[in-house]
C-alpha cells in the first residue's frame, strides 16, 4: 500500500502535464478583460481573499495549470443588480466607460461585445492561445504536437443575452457558444435562478431581493431549450431553481447531453442550488457532466477557507453518484467568486491531480474527470457547425 502511494506521488506531474487533457468547464476571463481591460499575456496578483480585480484565469497560469482547454463563460452583468447592490451604482461615476458598455445597451449586444473582446484578447496571446468555434476544430488543436495553444471554447451565462427571443439562439450558436447556463442571478423571463450566494455569505445590503424557488421554466424557456437542442448547442442547468431544473430534464429528455457547469452535491450541502442524487443520475443517463465549482460554501455547509478537501469530497459524491463518465470540474475563477486558498488561480490546478492519485484515484480515472468526460460531451453535444 505504501509502495504503491509513493509510486502514485511520485509521477502526478507526468499524469498532470502528459497523460491527461484537462479541461476548465466553466471560467470567466473575459469579465476581467471586459470590465478591468486586463490583458491575458500579463500576469496579475491572483489574491487568497475575494478581490473583483484579482485575475486567476491569465495565460500564464493556465500554462502553469497544464490547462488545455477553457471554458470561456461571456456574462453580461445584469441590470437588476444596480438595485439588488446598490454600491454598484458608484461604477457608475469610477468607471463610466464601462458602465455605459455594460449598461448602456442590451444584453445582447453587451454579450456580442463580450465575444469580441475575448477573441480579441486571445489573438492577442500570439498562437499561445486560440479560440475554436465548433467540435472540429477543437479536435485539430488538440491534435497539434507539443506547444499547441490552448484551446479557448465560448460559452454563454444567463439567457438575459438573448434579449426575449429565442431565436437569437442561433446566433450565438453560429458564433461557436458550445453551452448556454439558461439561468443566472436574476429571473430573465427564461429560467428563474436560485440565490447567487448562500444565505450566510449574503454580503450586508446586496443580493436580499426574494428568489421565488418555486418557479419552473417559462414558455419561453422551453422554446430557448427547444431550440437548443435543435441546434447542438448544450443546455447548462446550473443556476435554476429545482423546478426548472426538473422541467429541463423533462424537455430535453434523451436527446442531448445535459449539464452541470459549476456545482456541489445536495447529498454533501443541502442548499437548492446543488443537485440532489436523482438529477446526477438523471445527467449521467442523459450523457452529461456534472462539474465541481471551486467555492467551497457551495460544497460543503460550513466551509473552511482550505477548500481542496471539499473539492475532492464532491468529485467523490459524483463520482459515487453519477459516474466517473460523467464527473468534470468547472472551477468559476475569475467569474467574481472567493475560490479556496489553496485552489485559487489556474495555476494550482495540478494539485488536484496529486490530490486524487494520492488518495488512490488511477491516472486513467484522473484523466477522465479532468478532461476525457468533458471532450466526449462537447464531443456529443456540440454539434454546431458554422
Ligand atoms: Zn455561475
Amino acid at each position: 500500500m505504501n509502495r504503491s502511494r509513493m509510486e502514485t506521488t511520485l509521477d502526478w506531474r507526468d499524469v498532470h502535464f502528459k497523460g491527461t487533457t484537462v479541461v476548465d468547464f466553466h471560467a470567466h476571463p473575459s469579465l476581467k478583460v471586459s470590465l478591468f481591460k486586463r490583458a491575458l499575456t500579463r500576469r496579475y496578483r491572483a489574491s487568497r481573499s475575494f478581490s473583483p480585480f484579482a485575475v486567476r484565469t491569465d495565460l500564464s497560469r493556465l500554462i502553469e495549470g497544464g490547462v488545455d482547454v477553457l471554458l470561456s463563460v461571456i456574462y453580461p452583468p445584469e441590470r437588476a443588480m444596480l438595485e439588488d447592490c446598490p454600491p454598484l451604482q458608484w461604477l457608475g461615476h469610477l468607471m463610466p466607460r464601462t458602465y455605459r458598455k455594460v449598461f448602456g445597451q442590451s444584453p445582447f449586444d453587451v454579450a456580442n461585445q463580450l465575444l469580441d473582446e475575448m477573441e480579441g484578447a486571445v489573438d492577442r496571446c500570439q498562437g499561445r492561445a486560440k479560440v475554436v468555434t465548433g467540435p472540429e476544430e477543437l479536435r485539430a488543436v488538440l491534435d497539434m504536437p507539443d506547444e499547441r495553444p490552448i484551446a479557448v471554447v465560448h460559452c454563454l451565462e444567463g439567457a438575459h443575452s438573448l434579449n426575449g427571443n429565442a431565436e437569437n439562439i442561433g446566433h450565438f450558436a453560429r458564433r461557436g457558444v458550445a453551452y448556454l447556463t439558461l439561468a443566472h442571478f436574476y429571473d430573465n423571463g427564461v429560467a428563474p435562478p436560485c440565490y447567487p450566494y448562500p444565505e450566510d455569505v449574503r454580503t450586508a445590503g446586496c443580493f436580499a431581493r426574494q428568489r421565488d424557488l418555486t418557479k419552473s421554466l417559462s414558455p419561453l424557456g422551453e422554446e430557448v431549450v427547444e431550440r437548443m437542442v435543435e441546434l447542438g448547442m448544450m443546455v447548462d442547468v446550473t443556476h435554476c431553481t429545482p423546478p426548472a431544473r426538473r422541467r429541463v430534464y423533462e424537455v430535453v429528455g434523451s436527446r442531448a447531453p445535459i449539464i452541470a457547469s459549476h456545482v456541489g452535491s445536495y447529498g454533501l450541502n443541502p442548499d437548492p442550488y446543488n443537485l440532489k442524487d436523482w438529477e446526477l443520475r438523471h445527467i449521467a443517463d442523459s450523457g452529461g457532466l456534472v462539474g465541481v465549482i471551486f467555492m467551497n460554501y457551495w460544497l460543503v455547509p460550513h466551509a473552511t477557507r482550505q477548500g481542496i478537501n471539499a473539492v475532492t469530497q464532491t468529485l467523490d459524491y459524483f463520482v459515487n453518484t453519477a459516474g466517473l463518465e460523467h464527473t468534470g470540474v468547472g472551477t468559476d475563477f475569475d467569474g467574481f467568486t472567493d475560490p479556496p486558498d489553496d485552489l485559487k488561480d489556474a495555476s494550482k490546478l495540478p494539485r488536484l491531480t496529486q490530490r486524487l492519485l494520492a488518495e488512490g484515484y488511477s491516472a486513467d480515472a484522473v484523466a477522465r474527470i479532468w478532461g476525457g468526460n468533458a471532450l466526449r460531451v462537447l464531443r456529443e453535444g456540440w454539434r454546431h457547425r458554422s
